[in-house]
Order: C-alpha cells, then structure tokens, then sequence
C-alpha cells in the first residue's frame, strides 16, 4: 500500500499572494487579532498559526495583515480537491487544504506513487494556482510526516526499507498525539527523538503516559500504523487548545481565553462550512478537572434517554 499526503502550504496566505500580486514575496499575516495563517515569508519572522496580532506585528512590523477572505479559501479547496479526485478514487479529506489518497494498484494506469505525486502537485500548481507539498509512504502516519519534513513546496517519498532510517532521527514532537506537554513530559525522560521513543518498550510507555497514549506512540514511533485511507470521511471534530501556563489565572482571565478559543473555533467551522452540536470542554491540568461535554436538545423529537447520555461526561 502507498498512501499520499497532499498538503497545501500556508493555505490562506498562499491564497492571498495568488490573487493579490503584490503580496507576493512578502511576510502576509491573514487575521489581525489572532493570526490565522501566515506566509513562509512571515514565518521567517517567528510568526506562527493562532498567535495574538500584536504579538505577530511586534516580530514583523512590515507585515501585511489582511482579512479572512473564507469564501475564497473554500473555493481554491473545492478546485484542490477536484484535483486530489482526479488523482486517485480513494481520497480522505483531513481539513480545507490537507488529505490523503490511497495510490495502491494504480501502478499500470498511472505509474510509480512518486510519478503519481509530481503530476498531482504540478495540477494544483497549474489548476489552483498554489504550492501543494506531498508525502509518500506505506502508512498515513509516515505520509503525513513525510510531508511536514518537505514543506514548503516539496515531495518526499519514504522508500519501504528506509521508514525506520527516516523516522528515528526525528523529533518527538513529529508523532501524531505528542502535544507539548507529551513532549515535555517525555523530554524528563530524555526521549527527545522518534528513535529514543522507539527504544522504549510499550509497558514503560504505558507507565509513562497511560494506555491509549503508551499503546499509540509505541505503535507509531516503529511506523506500525494500519489505518486505511478512508473516502468521503471527514474530520468528526473541530477543536482548539490553549495552554494557560503555571500558577493562579482569575476567573475573568480564563473566560477572556475561553472567548479566543470559541473565536477560532467558530472560524475553523465557518472556514471548513460546517456545522456542530456538541460541544466539549476539555481542561488539562495536573489535578485533572473534568471534561465537560454538551449538546442542545435537537430540534427535531428525540429520545429523551438519548439526551441524558450524551450531555454525560465522556470518560477520558
Ligand atoms: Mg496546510
């Protein structure tokens, strides 16, 4: 099986510097009072995706900071993904402007996954008029990593007997699931790449970060992944995090955070024109306070032992 990972780079500020010439070349900062994208040029700067703006300018004072213009971004990724369907039959959609296609068998018609890839970023280039970078490999995960490490404008192919050479070197930080706070938890242990990760037998990791996690990174660090690319689905959740740091934040703080994270979120859902209904509260803290998770009656007649199990927590 070859799976490819086709992600568009810088999506909204690539999007911003096709249609507006004269930002191309230039640090482009999309969303003023939380950065919602930023230009390769601009993240030459240290700017990063949900940054607060003043902080952005304060790094680049030369950027330009432009309106969210959603309705193009879902444009460019309609025209994006006619060319993911072009490619291949079976493609999974992650987000706007990222998915996977499955590229088994298609050696004859088509040719080699790699032949297979530079045609389909040649498309976007030529139909979307935008830089797609692209992942091969056997399994999504390594794909997707495949990706990350050939952005921007790039095409990485991971060779079946070269995964574990290409992954080990890696850091941590680069395996689906490992967060900041996984990632520092693992650095006390001194476990600062894939291969260190990898050295570890699954019960220490267990130990170390309990089942589900332990099992998971476990599993990925030696690129055992056996998830199949999967038509038509699409991604259950969209969320947000925000780390609040150490020592004590007054209530109207924590609301002001909150409000920001509702923002993004609501944004990421008017972006990818979807829709929600349940909402889960999620607070990660040493003393582990409890998930919250609600969803309004729906409109339409329900049971009512339907509504009662799904306003119940969710057990972690
Ligand atoms: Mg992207």
């Amino acid at each position: 099986m070859f799976v490819l990972h086709a992600d568009a780079d810088a999506f909204f500020a690539s999007v911003e510097q096709r249609d507006d010439p004269r930002l191309r070349g230039r640090p482009v900062i999309v969303g003023g009072g939380v950065v919602l994208a930023a230009s390769y040029e601009a993240k030459a700067f240290g700017i990063r995706t949900a940054m607060g703006g003043r902080q952005a300018r304060r790094l680049c004072p030369d950027a330009v900071v432009v309106r969210p213009r959603f309705s193009a971004y879902t444009e460019a990724s309609r025209a994006m993904f006619a060319v993911f369907e072009d490619t291949s039959p079976v493609v999974e959609g992650l987000s706007i402007d990222e998915a996977f296609l499955d590229v088994r068998g298609m050696e004859r018609i088509a040719g080699t996954p790699a032949q297979i890839a530079v045609r389909l970023r040649a498309a976007v280039r030529e139909r979307v008029g935008l830089a797609v970078t692209v992942g091969v490999a056997r399994t999504k995960f390594l794909a997707k990593v495949a990706s990350g490490v050939a952005k921007p404008d790039g095409l990485l192919v991971v060779p079946p007997d070269c995964e574990l050479a290409f992954l080990h070197p890696l850091p941590v930080e680069c395996v689906w699931g490992v967060g900041p706070a996984t990632a520092r938890r693992l650095q006390a242990w001194h476990v600062r790449t894939v291969g260190e990760l990898a050295a570890l037998s699954e019960s220490t990791l267990v130990a170390m970060l309990g089942q589900a996690s332990g099992r998971h990174l476990h599993a990925l660090a030696r690129n055992r992944d056996f998830r199949r690319v999967e038509p038509g689905r699409r991604r259950g959740s969209i969320g947000s995090q925000r780390a609040l740091g150490r020592g004590r934040h007054s209530p109207a703080a924590v609301d002001a955070t909150l409000v920001g994270i509702v923002d993004r979120i609501a944004r990421r859902l008017r972006a990818a024109g979807r829709i929600g209904r349940t909402v889960v509260l999620r607070p990660s803290s040493a003393r582990r306070a409890p998930t919250r998770c609600r969803s309004p009656p729906r409109t339409r007649r329900r049971s009512s032992s339907r509504r009662a199990r799904s306003s119940r927590p969710r057990p972690r």
